[in-house]
């Protein structure tokens, strides 16, 4: 029995970057982050990752570099006896109009058919509102960070319609919103 958990990528697991991370080299995992993964997942979460990757689509970088930044990261929890279950990306440029580009549902769509399961109540990680856009589409419940973009999309919480936005917890980063998952443990839909 597992319990899944969402978490962006960018400014929320790694540095984020105005001039877009392009490498493994530019891919500079955030204090704690790691350590904050391996928590989850030792206390029985299935991780994943829900990425808008642009970048590729805008060609600054392209899917090799991407394997080798994710490379780095699997790396890195490997070190720390953990594991992702799967990163999720949309390759697409804003112009693509596609349908997985966050706020747009279509990775979490992936996530539920991989898994099999509703992702209602599913924690979902971010610091960009489309993050947690993105997660009101399946009913997940959003979190924010303050690392990345957070500060800035902190400010325009009040300004939400939807509650669930208006009301979101925020954190200072990924560390404290696993503080606050492990402490809660709110996610009560359970992988078969
Ligand atoms: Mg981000
Ligand atoms: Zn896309």
């Amino acid at each position: 029995m597992t319990k899944l958990v969402i978490l962006d990528r960018d400014g929320v697991i790694n540095e984020d970057s105005d001039a877009y991370v392009k490498t493994a080299e530019e891919w500079i995992p955030l204090p704690g982050s790691i350590e904050a993964i391996s928590r989850l997942y030792k206390a029985g979460y299935t991780v994943v990752v829900a990425t808008n990757q642009s970048g590729i689509g805008r060609g600054l970088f392209d899917l090799d570099d991407l394997e080798a930044m994710h490379a780095k990261l699997s790396d890195l929890l490997f070190n720390a006896d953990t594991q992702l279950s799967g990163i999720f990306y949309c390759p697409h440029s804003p112009d693509d109009n596609c349908n997985c580009r966050k706020p747009a549902p279509g990775l979490l769509d992936a996530i539920a058919d991989e898994f099999g399961i509703p992702l209602t109540g599913v924690p979902i990680v971010g610091d960009s509102l489309r993050d947690l856009q993105a997660g009101l589409s399946h009913q997940c419940t959003p979190i924010l960070v303050r690392t990345g973009k957070g500060e800035k999309t902190e400010a325009k919480l009040p300004d939400q319609q939807d509650p669930a936005l208006q009301q979101a917890p925020v954190f200072d980063d990924l560390s404290q919103a696993v503080d606050y998952l492990l402490a809660t443990n709110n996610n009560t839909e359970k992988l078969p």
